[in-house]
């Protein structure tokens, strides 16, 4: 789940990682209340999950109730890359020195934690990621061992961070790899962390997601839930307990497993296509789940085209099929199937769905991963 920036600050603020104080207003009247609280000058941050906010003008500073009538009144409701905003959060402004960038994420292929820091932080990290990587540090933190002082230290010195901000740096990084570990986060980034005039360090930004697979653990994340933001196809998904992402692609996508769902998401991109979403129906494969599938998929008027992708391991082709033919009786698709059935009873699960006598033009088998995925782009179209 990923957290608002005011979110991800509280979140912050509870491992001791030093934010402004601030409030949220979903009105203009409540940000100038925000603003009088928070003492003038304010920032005006409008909230979304998506970066590049003050690149696309979400971001004031106002000196005034005037001013933050203005920018409020601006910011919210504004449409930041098909993110709608409701709520702006106001914080005392902050002179800054310098801007840094801290993140901690986990590298799967490594079995490590990752730390990323940069000396050069803010708005254009990506390009700088783009034309001097180098200025990005990455160092692998071995989740049994945690990180020490002496290694945030090691990381701040090879990321040329001023001198001045050295020790304040290498103690946030412990305070933010605390939030990240102990936090159960997925990811923990300051984007800029920011150096005062006065030689304090400080979190302007605050990206967080956080490992659901954690919140059993966590009662105090409700509160995030009821914020949470889903598009109305991912809300139905959840209410059928689908694991589903939506994306924005024309190729609706049904996979067993979430391994082969990634990789059909790129099989599709590699013949050209886009796919509309992440969709893994795990091990099971009866009528009801791949119904409710469906019923998902057809939920997006985007999609053109659907491709099933099927490897059967303990999930039984035959299995498969008798769902996939039952669940087309139960709902009146706007685009056609493509299947691909491989693996255990498949082809037991072929003659189910010829025997079905369903039309080419509602369903088509395909042999192959690749031959399926070509045939769900030509229907769909090419990106
Ligand atoms: P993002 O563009 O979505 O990453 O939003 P950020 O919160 O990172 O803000 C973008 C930029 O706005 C920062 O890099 C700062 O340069 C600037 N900014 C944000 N807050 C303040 C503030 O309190 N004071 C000043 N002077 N600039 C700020
Ligand atoms: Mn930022």
């Amino acid at each position: 789940m990923d957290l608002f920036e005011y979110q991800g600050k509280q979140y912050f603020a509870r491992y001791g990682i030093a934010v402004s104080a601030g409030g949220v207003a979903m009105t203009v009247d409540e940000a100038v209340a925000q603003a009088e609280l928070a003492k003038y000058p304010v920032v005006i941050k409008a909230q979304v999950q998506v970066g590049g906010r003050g690149k696309a003008g979400g971001i004031k500073l106002a000196n005034n109730a005037d001013e933050v009538r203005l920018h409020a009144k601006n910011i919210l409701g504004m449409d930041i890359k098909s993110h709608i905003v409701k709520r702006v959060w106001v914080e005392h402004a902050s002179d800054i020195a310098e801007e840094y960038y801290a993140s901690f994420t986990l590298d799967r292929s490594a079995k490590r934690h990752l730390l990323m820091l940069s000396a050069q932080g803010g708005v254009e990290i990506e390009h700088v990621a783009v034309v001097d990587p180098t200025a990005i540090v990455k160092l692998h933190v071995n989740p049994v061992e945690g990180l020490s002082l002496d290694s945030a230290k090691r990381a701040v010195v090879d990321a040329r961070i001023s001198e001045k901000a050295q020790d304040g740096v290498a103690a946030m990084l412990l305070k933010l790899y605390e939030c990240f570990t102990k936090g159960d986060c997925d990811l923990a980034e300051i984007n800029p962390l920011i150096l005062k005039p006065t030689g304090e360090v400080h979190a302007l930004d605050a990206k967080v997601t956080l490992d659901d697979n954690a919140a059993f653990r966590h009662p105090e994340w409700d509160e995030y839930r009821a914020t949470e933001e889903l598009d109305d196809r991912e809300k139905l998904a959840r209410e059928k307990n689908l694991q589903y992402i939506g994306l924005d692609g024309s190729v609706g996508i049904i996979a067993n497993g979430a391994g082969l769902a990634m990789s059909t998401l790129d099989v599709v991109n590699q013949v050209g296509g886009k796919a509309a979403n992440f969709l893994d129906i795990g091990g099971g494969a009866n009528a009801e789940l791949m119904t409710a599938a469906l019923e998902v998929i057809n939920s997006d008027t985007k999609v053109k085209s659907i491709f099933i992708n099927i490897f059967g391991g303990i999930t039984r082709g035959d299995e498969v099929a008798k769902g996939i033919v039952e669940a087309m009786k139960r709902v009146k698709l706007r685009a056609p199937i493509v299947i691909r059935l491989d693996g255990t009873n498949a082809t037991e699960g072929r003659a189910i769905i010829a025997a079905a006598g369903i039309a080419e033009s509602q369903l088509i088998s395909r042999s192959t991963m690749l031959e399926a995925a070509r045939t769900a782009v030509e229907i769909a179209g090419k990106k």
